[in-house]
């Protein structure tokens, strides 16, 4: 068994194509609950989604987020409702007091419905809809995960990190907020002091988690501070990463990010923008995939590929990599 650590982009495209390599159902994949939110009612898990989704067959693989030709008729209605009443458009956090009232794994990322400030399309809702009815029922968010995985008849297992709330809040010039204000509302415009994982310190990896990070582990190309960040906030996810073989492939090519906030975030949490910074971020990885491109010299093993992901062809050739570099460090293949 192989453990892959995943955000809602890297990870998932490098999935895309490792199954001749790491066969599905002996390979989990342990996934981001920080930039969860509960908007409309409903909560909201982006990157356990786009797992769920691509290893459905339904992703968008045009924005790697939500349901390949799904309407947004309910999106829609909700906006033309907020314009007719004169209603500013979000992300409208709720007050202080709401943030820790309501659903226990809401706390901290609670947002209004009113312009329903993601673009939540019709089918993607009703995956939220259930989940959220799943939970009031008083299942843990990977039991629901889990008959969400079902339904869309998924061979892997698909693990949030914690079924306790973890919220990415970003301190920036204009203020603290929540990631997906900062990122969807803000398009990642204000400077950033830095990020908090509100509520790591309370929480904890599920069991499912704890044993599957007893197999060595993959972490994706991800991004360090606000996909694996919320995980390592987490002190036996750290501690158990620090026992096992772990193998990184790196979101940069030296300094040129392939997509997204990572320099930014990286370098106000103290890290280089760059390689270099991701190996600083992740003093627990014994080897490294980087791009033939990329020179960094780090004192760790490093296995080289064309990193660039996007085809299935792509995530094998990264894959092979993958367990080359596992080989180096003396753990088992699948
Ligand atoms: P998020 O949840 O959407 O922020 O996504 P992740 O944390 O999973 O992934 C974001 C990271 O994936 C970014 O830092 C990108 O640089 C990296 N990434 C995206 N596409 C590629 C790719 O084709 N190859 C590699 N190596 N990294 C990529």
């Amino acid at each position: 068994m192989v453990t892959f650590l995943a955000g809602g982009t890297g990870t998932p495209k490098l999935l895309r194509g490792s199954a001749s390599v790491f066969p599905p159902a002996d390979t989990p994949v342990v996934c981001n609950t920080g930039d969860d939110v509960e908007l409309s009612g409903v909560l909201v898990c982006p990157d356990v989604d786009t797992v769920l989704f691509s290893e459905g067959g339904l992703l968008d693989r045009e924005t790697w987020w939500g349901i390949d030709g799904d309407s947004t008729e309910t999106h829609e209605a909700v906006h033309r409702l907020a314009d007719d009443a004169g209603l500013d458009t979000g992300p409208r956090y709720l007050s202080a007091d709401a943030q820790t009232a309501g659903r226990e794994i809401s706390r901290h990322r609670r947002f209004s419905g009113v312009a329903e400030f993601m673009r939540l399309g019709d089918r993607d809702r009703a995956v939220h809809v259930t989940r959220t009815g799943l939970i009031d029922e008083g299942r843990t968010l990977t039991a629901a995960t889990a008959t969400l995985a079902e339904a869309l008849a998924l061979d892997r297992p698909v693990l949030p990190m914690s079924d306790d709330p973890v919220a990415t809040i970003v301190h920036t010039s204009e203020g603290a907020m929540h990631f997906q204000e900062y990122w969807v509302g803000h398009r990642a415009g204000p400077d950033v002091d830095r990020v908090e994982f509100r509520g790591a310190a309370d929480a904890d990896p599920t069991d499912a988690v704890l044993d599957a990070l007893d197999s060595p582990v993959v972490v994706g190309p991800s991004n360090p501070i606000t996909s694996v960040g919320p995980m390592l906030a987490m002190d036996r996810f750290r501690t158990a990463l620090e026992s096992t073989p772990v193998v990184a492939v790196s979101p940069f090519v030296e300094d040129q990010v392939f997509s997204g906030p990572a320099a930014k975030l990286l370098a106000a949490s103290g890290y280089a923008p760059s390689t270099e910074g991701v190996a600083d971020a992740y003093p627990f990885a014994d080897a490294f995939v980087l791009d033939t491109d990329d020179g960094t010299d780090l004192e760790r093993p490093v296995v080289r590929t064309d990193t660039e992901l996007g085809t299935p062809e792509a995530g094998e050739r990264v894959c092979r990599a993958v367990r080359e570099a596992l080989e180096r460090v003396g753990a088992e293949g699948p």
